[in-house]
């Protein structure tokens, strides 16, 4: 952040996209708040002032019966309690996005006063990228901040289109939007090797690009969870009840073509453990993945493959693991998955670097308190597979500052 924001209004676009408790709406995991917190704290210790715009949640999508926005559900109020306590500053709330009440309360805006927009997504034009809705938005600012990295895969308004309202020398990347970017290149960018990717999760039709794209790129490619029994069923394997997308067949055997072409090492769980249906309470055995017997399903892998993908995992130079190796939600087919994690932060320890990229893998990090035991846990799920799957990110793209050195 190379701009001095010394008596400087600065329109900051964060993700406080946070999961809320159903019942009193209060903050339920607060991360990406404070994964925000270094980008505010500097501009305001520079002596500048803080406009925030974050969107919450999808409110259009979930109208009320009689059509208008869940106001009580939706609004970034639920969310000043718990910035306030985090930034020892009082945050003045507006329950509008552009207009005048805003533009006079952004005026009056002092150094070190920090001021809070109401959800972005509450105005039509935000998702459309509209630019007279974005340029009401710059205009409450002499600079912008783009430190949103878990939109920056989205051409919103206030994600991209209002940057085009600033000069080159007055907007910048946050601090936790350029570390997203200088991680994802320590992985896309000549990576140390051996290099391992970890991809697990339900569907292969969500990573297909992203598996095509490891390919080109790493040593081995590890995979695990629901999406593997595609893989087992498009090679004649016998998989029962477990997760299969019949359409995606083909693909799945394209991979696998490309990856033998390409010298990979494509690992897929030789063993599952099997249950009898998809429940904590189900019968349970470890079953061969391409033997399992009709009314049987794979939730996680096996003991053989737990052991199988650690010792590759273990060697590696440098890891990129998203989603996780069975139905870690329930406490019966979470051992792949912390196994795996384990894996990662011995590898970790012993020198590699290690990129976890958002979404369950996450929650599983966390979940098992590694979160500091590996190198880096993305906060945006879907930016980090776009920038993994190679694409350019529009919010990054707009701000026109090339790339982030690492
Ligand atoms: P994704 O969002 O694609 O990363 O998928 C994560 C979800 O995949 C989690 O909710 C897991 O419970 C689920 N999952 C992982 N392995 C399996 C499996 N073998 N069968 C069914 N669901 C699975």
């Amino acid at each position: 952040m190379d701009i001095n924001f010394s008596d400087k209004r600065a329109l900051v676009r964060v993700d406080f996209n946070v999961p809320l408790h159903h019942e009193n709406l209060s903050v339920m995991d607060d991360t990406r708040i404070r994964r925000a917190m270094p980008t505010i704290t500097h501009i305001l210790e520079e002596g500048g002032s803080v406009i925030l715009m974050s969107h919450l949640g999808r409110p259009m999508k979930k109208l009320k019966e009689d059509g208008s926005i869940d106001i009580e559900r939706f609004t970034l109020k639920n969310i000043v309690e718990r910035l306030t306590d985090l930034l020892g500053v009082e945050v003045k709330f507006c329950n509008e996005t552009i207009g005048e009440k805003v533009t006079e309360t952004a005026t009056l805006l002092k150094r070190g006063q920090v001021m809070l927009l109401e959800n972005t997504r509450f105005n039509e034009g935000e998702k459309k990228g509209d630019a007279e809705f974005a340029q009401a938005l710059a205009s409450l600012a002499d600079v912008y901040v783009n430190d949103a990295f878990g939109t920056a895969h989205r051409a919103h308004a206030s994600t991209t289109t209002v940057a085009n309202y600033f000069d080159e020398e007055n907007k910048c990347f946050g601090f936790l939007l350029e570390n997203e970017l200088k991680n994802a290149r320590k992985v896309t960018d000549e990576p140390a090797r051996p290099f391992v990717a970890i991809v697990g999760g339900a569907k292969v039709s969500d990573k297909m690009l992203l598996l095509d794209r490891l390919i080109d790129q790493v040593d081995t490619l590890i995979v695990g969870g629901g999406m593997a029994y595609t893989f087992m069923k498009a090679q004649g394997g016998q998989i029962g009840n477990s997760l299969c997308e019949d359409d995606r067949l083909e693909l799945a055997l394209e991979l696998l073509t490309k990856a033998r072409q390409k010298g990979v090492n494509l690992l897929l769980p030789s063993d599952s453990v099997i249950a009898d249906a998809f429940s904590n309470d189900a019968n349970t055995r470890i079953s061969p993945s391409n033997l399992i017997e009709d009314g049987w399903m794979g939730l996680d892998i096996g003991v053989y493959a737990q052991n199988e993908f650690a010792n590759n995992i273990r060697n590696a130079k440098t890891i990129f693991w998203n989603g996780p190796m069975g139905v870690f939600e329930m406490s019966n087919f979470s051992n792949g998955t912390k196994l795996i994690a384990r894996a990662v932060a011995e590898a970790t320890k012993k020198g590699a670097f290690s990129l976890i990229g958002g979404g369950d893998s996450v929650a599983a990090v966390n979940q098992m308190g590694l979160s500091k035991e590996v190198s880096y846990v993305s906060t945006g799920g879907g930016a980090m597979l776009e920038l993994l799957e190679g694409k350019e990110l529009p919010g990054v793209k707009a701000m026109g500052l090339g790339k982030v050195e690492s």
